[in-house]
């Protein structure tokens, strides 16, 4: 064993079917009187349904979260905070609402709930994406990271097919590059390698039976995994791109993850073949990044980013943006390889 460095996560994690009941009881565990429920306006009816699980302590709701984190939306929610006298926040969805719940505690350090719906890993990472005027700033912050996540997979049953596909595929990214970070840890690694595990067994067993409780369960179990792991640890490569695939070109989050997953992975196989040892157990074929490809195509999720309307003429501008600043990866990365990778991305060639 090397020498490391470990710093274990401050939230407490309720998971389980029908975990959603406790809400009442988390809001009075951080010593709250009266929470803000926050959703996107498409789960507005569920997020409703929770504030009547939370009886007096529901001080209203708020459904107008949305991609981005925009500060204007952010703003206006702290508004209704105040008028409400709300001191708390419950927030119900996706990475998106749980970034509206990470922004007002980032100004307020008031206590959140998460109630995670699909797999991004927001709710158990310290780090807020916000954008103001059409730029993305990343902040690394405690107050960020929510006290308290509910995992109730039985809310992930109607999760459509397509996004829990891209979303889990999003999840793995986290714990693939979690598994070569500079900064990786023996905790981390056993959980990436589980989280790994945990997706691979059940997005099969989900594609065949969508509303299958114990594989949305085993999923959602290794989304816990794969996002406590992202933030932990540092990641490379892969992130980096996809933050500027959706932040440069709006491409959308997940599918964008999905995508280029195999081919960021392939790239670093070689200058990270031990570490990625893990990954070619689990998914077995010749290299990781190949046998990823084949993962996705079999679970039906997107392969080529032409399928999600990046443009070829783009390829060259995204490179030189996404090598623009220097930063750490297992492999050297340079203008030219971020070419030749994201041309295999976009035509969605098995790398
Ligand atoms: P999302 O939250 O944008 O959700 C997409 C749509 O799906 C929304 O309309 C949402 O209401 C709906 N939805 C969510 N769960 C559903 C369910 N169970 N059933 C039906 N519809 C459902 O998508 P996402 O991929 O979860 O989150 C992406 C965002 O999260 C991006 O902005 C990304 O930057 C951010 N993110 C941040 C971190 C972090 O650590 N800061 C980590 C991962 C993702």
């Amino acid at each position: 064993m090397t020498a490391f460095d470990y710093q274990g996560s401050s939230a407490r994690i309720l998971f389980g079917a029908g975990a959603r009941a406790r809400v009442l009881e988390a809001v009075d565990a951080l010593g709250c009187k009266r929470a803000l429920v926050l959703s996107t306006p498409h789960q507005a009816e569920e997020a409703s349904a929770i504030a009547s699980l939370l009886a007096d302590r529901a001080a209203g709701l708020f459904t107008h979260a949305t991609m981005h984190t925009p500060v204007e939306i952010t703003e206006r929610a702290i508004e209704l905070m105040r008028d409400l006298g709300a001191d708390c926040t419950v927030a119900f969805g996706g990475g998106s609402t749980t970034g509206l719940g990470k922004a007002i505690a980032f100004r307020l350090d008031t206590p959140q709930i998460s109630i995670p719906t699909t797999y991004a890993g927001s709710e158990v990472t310290p780090i807020l994406g916000q954008t103001q005027a059409g730029r993305k700033e990343t902040v690394r912050a405690a107050s960020v990271l929510p006290e308290l996540v509910i995992y109730d997979p039985e809310l992930t049953l109607g999760l459509p097919l397509a996004m829990t596909m891209t979303s889990g595929l999003n999840a793995m990214a986290h714990a693939a590059e979690a598994l070569y970070a500079r900064d990786r840890n023996p905790i981390s690694s056993l959980m990436a390698t589980e989280g790994l595990r945990a997706l691979a067994e059940a997005l099969p067993r989900i594609a065949g039976s969508p509303r299958d409780l114990s594989a949305r369960s085993d999923a959602l179990y290794g989304a816990w995994l794969c996002g406590t792991v992202l933030g932990t640890v540092g990641m490379s490569l892969h992130h980096k791109l996809c933050h500027v695939l959706g932040g440069s070109f709006d491409l959308p989050h997940a599918e964008t993850h999905a995508i280029i997953l195999p081919q960021t992975i392939a790239f670093n196989a070689g200058a990270a073949a031990d570490e990625l040892r893990p990954l070619s157990a689990i998914f077995g074929g010749a290299s990781p990044g190949t046998a990823l490809h084949a993962f996705s195509v079999k679970i039906g999720a997107p392969t080529a980013l032409r399928e999600i309307g990046f443009r070829e003429e783009d390829i060259g501008r995204a490179a030189e943006i996404a090598t623009a600043n220097p930063y750490w990866n297992p492999r050297e990365v340079t203008r030219a390889d971020i070419h030749a990778l994201l041309t295999a991305a976009w035509r969605g060639d098995a790398p």
